[in-house]
């Protein structure tokens, strides 16, 4: 199969970000002057291969539209779902008719602003011929502790062979609609696309991506994300 193949993007953007706690959803809030969601949307839009990009919005949401790239000819809104999974497969649906099964779908959190276009690339150069499909990964760093009762360890568990799961998350578009389609049906809670795609037997190659790929999830994560930003911008 062809790295060329056609491809489309999805955006899951209709998150609360309950864990973040700000005055806006997260993917609204400002870095460097800019909404979260505007800069993720520049990241994918870069890249001229992609055809459209789907935006899957919580009900109500009025702070879309007046975003610049929701003009982009290439841009289109759907409506989100209580879970991530549904968000992604709403978006899916609303591609039916112009996708086709074997076009390959990148889907990207609206909480990743920092997306690098080597990193986008990397991925639809490791993945575009693979036969599954893949995501963009960074192999664990840090010691992990599990915790017990009482906020104390209860074990350590070991860091060999496991990553951090980032996206994009590049799949077939036929393979990834059964994949999250079968996982809402049975009502199992999936939080990548990743692992809908484990839960069919079958294993996405992993791209080692950039740590600096952040997701905002905690206040703490907005500074960091501008500090990223800001020097990618001084060059
Ligand atoms: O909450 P979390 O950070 O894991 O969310 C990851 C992404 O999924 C965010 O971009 C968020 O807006 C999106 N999401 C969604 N629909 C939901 C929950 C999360 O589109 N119901």
């Amino acid at each position: 199969m062809s790295a060329d193949g056609r491809r489309w993007a999805v955006v899951p953007a209709a998150g609360r970000g309950e864990r973040y706690g700000g005055r806006a959803p997260k993917q609204y809030e400002r870095i460097l002057g800019r909404p979260v969601l505007s800069w993720t949307l520049a990241a994918l839009l870069a890249d001229r291969s992609i055809r459209r990009v789907v935006v899957a919005l919580a009900a109500g949401d009025r702070r879309f539209g007046r975003l610049d790239e929701a003009s982009d000819a290439r841009v289109q809104a759907c409506p989100g779902g209580a879970e991530r999974s549904i968000s992604v497969a709403n978006a899916l649906e609303s591609l039916a008719g112009a996708a086709r099964d074997e076009d390959w779908v990148l889907v990207h959190d609206a909480a990743r602003p920092c997306l690098q276009a080597a990193d986008l690339r990397a991925l639809i150069d490791g993945v575009g011929r693979d036969p599954v499909g893949g995501l963009l990964a960074v192999p664990v760093g840090e010691t992990l502790k599990r915790a017990g009762s009482n906020g104390r360890v209860e074990s350590t568990v070991s860091r060999d062979g496991l990553w951090r799961a980032l996206t994009p998350q590049m799949f077939r578009y036929g393979l990834l609609k059964r994949a999250l389609a079968l996982c809402i049906d049975r009502e199992r809670n999936v939080t990548d696309e990743a692992a809908a795609i484990e839960a069919m037997g079958l294993r996405p190659r992993l791209v080692r991506g950039r740590g600096d790929n952040i997701k905002i999830t905690h206040p703490e994560d907005r500074g960091l994300a501008a500090a990223i930003l800001a020097a990618r911008a001084r060059g």
